[in-house]
């Protein structure tokens, strides 16, 4: 399988994706008020704080909404694609791939948990699966 197109690493998000490598999925949180957000990006659009910092995720989340992509279809992914918008338990949004399920599986609400996927050239991506019903 062909490699998957690697995102544009600079300043605002590498160290999300170093984050990542280690397994982690990050939440951008501002210094000034507290607030978390997911993109990463440079300014708190609560306080305007150019001062942050990162919090780990729990990883679980519910899912607020999601799509079913098919076309158009790019190397190193699997298709249909579910990608899913996840409220997380700490109170942001991220949005990422489904994993391990069908699009018949998937509904709003469901309770999902992160986990790390890593490519064949060692590229890793935080992604969910629906999580286990205890
Ligand atoms: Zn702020």
């Amino acid at each position: 399988m062909d490699s998957r197109i690697k995102p544009p690493m600079g300043h605002d998000n590498a160290w999300w994706w170093q984050m990542a490598e280690e397994g982690k999925l990050g939440i951008q949180r501002c210094r000034g008020c507290q607030s978390l957000r997911h993109p990463p990006r440079p300014m708190c659009g609560q306080c305007h704080s150019l001062d942050w910092d990162a919090v780990e995720a729990s990883g679980k989340g519910t899912i607020c909404s999601y799509t079913v992509l098919r076309h158009p279809q790019f190397p190193g992914y699997e298709y249909p694609l579910i990608i899913i918008l996840v409220d997380l338990e700490e109170g942001t949004r991220v949005t990422s791939q489904l994993v391990g399920c069908t699009p018949e599986d998937v509904d709003f609400d469901l309770p999902v948990e992160m986990l790390i996927q890593e490519d064949p050239d060692g590229f890793k991506l935080p992604v969910f699966k629906l999580a286990e019903f205890a």
